[in-house]
């Protein structure tokens, strides 16, 4: 049985919560996982004490203040154990997995939806399309987020392993949009508005809802590109962030392939749309033919008598 291990999932220099999701997806494969965490403080390796690893190693070095493609490469080969690697799937993730598989001469598998055995399934053409394919030997295999449930328990102490990487470009400054709100990436629940919003100042809507259901707030790109308000960071599809919640609720969104490519995954897709023609309709499980301006009041009331 080939060993596997996990890169720990991070953001800003923390281990996230959906690296146990990681170690859940490894042990499919069976025995203990390692997980490696890429941390310039071992402390922050704690973060993944009970998410079900065999063990844990603090890969330790300045290369991963900030996330650098060839200082995080070569820093993590030094380190890390042969065998199947376990990265998540956003895109820095699946960045460094294909380094990695490069580095080492391994395939590459990227998005995973699915592991059942030695077989995993990934979407191919922007989603249109899914793959199956049979790994034979060690594999590195990014693992889309909310496919597995987490895993629990195992090891607590890392070893503290030093490092170096070979950094070629050193971030100076972030100047990031600062946002309270829940990243549509790591939602359960994501209600995304569409053009159809007619204006950004009609998301306080979309938001409000979100606020009572614990949801993210996302956006199609055609939000995004006409509303200066509506940062890419909200945008969900081919060039913004694939998610898979449980609950996808699209708003005033016409349900373009490209939008298609980053949510038909979710579990439970409701549509609301004011054009029974609407694209969204043929892949929503429960469609509301309506506008916002009528439905949203009424679903917000009955949600609001449902969270009690
Ligand atoms: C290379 C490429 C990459 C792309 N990447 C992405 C991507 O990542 N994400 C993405 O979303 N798109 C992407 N697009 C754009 C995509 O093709 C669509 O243009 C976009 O998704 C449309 O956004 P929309 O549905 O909000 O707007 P529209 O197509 O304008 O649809 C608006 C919808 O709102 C409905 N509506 C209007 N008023 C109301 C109302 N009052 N109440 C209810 N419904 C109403 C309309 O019936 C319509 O269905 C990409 C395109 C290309 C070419």
């Amino acid at each position: 049985m080939t060993q596997t291990i996990v890169i720990a999932e991070m953001s800003n220099n923390a281990v996230h919560s959906s690296t146990a999701e990681l170690v859940a997806a490894a042990k499919t494969f069976g025995g203990e996982p390692t997980v490696v965490v890429p941390c310039v403080d071992a402390n922050q390796a704690a973060g993944a004490a009970n998410m079900g690893a065999g063990s844990i190693i603090a890969a330790k070095s300045g290369a991963f203040t900030h996330y650098d493609a060839k200082g995080w490469a070569s820093a993590l080969d030094a380190v890390v154990p042969q065998g199947t690697l376990i990265t998540g799937a956003s895109p820095q993730s699946k960045d460094l997995a294909a380094r990695l598989a490069a580095r080492r001469g391994l395939s590459v598998v990227q998005d995973a939806v699915a592991i059942d055995g030695n077989n995993i399934t990934s979407p191919v053409y922007s989603g249109k399309a899914m793959q199956t394919v049979s790994i034979t030997g060690p594999a590195v295999i990014s693992v889309r987020s909310n496919v597995f449930a987490p895993a629990s328990g195992g090891a607590g102490e890392p070893t503290i392993v030093d490092t170096t990487g070979d950094v070629a470009t050193s971030v100076q400054e972030f100047m990031a949009r600062a946002s309270e709100r829940l990243d549509v990436a790591e939602a359960n629940i994501v209600i995304s508005g569409g053009r159809g919003m007619g204006s950004p100042e009609n998301f306080v809507h979309l938001e409000a809802i979100a606020d009572t259901i614990g949801a993210a707030v996302g956006a199609s790109r055609a939000a995004v590109d006409t509303w200066e308000a509506i940062p890419h960071a909200m945008q969900v599809g081919q060039t913004g962030k694939t998610v898979n919640p449980n609950l996808y609720i699209a708003v005033g969104i016409s349900g373009a392939i490209q939008h298609l490519a980053g949510m038909r995954s979710s579990k439970y897709i409701v549509a609301i749309n004011k054009d029974a023609d609407a694209p969204i309709f043929q892949h929503a499980d429960y469609g509301i033919v309506a506008t916002w301006e009528e439905a949203l009041p009424v679903l917000h009331d009955s949600l609001k008598s449902m969270m009690g």
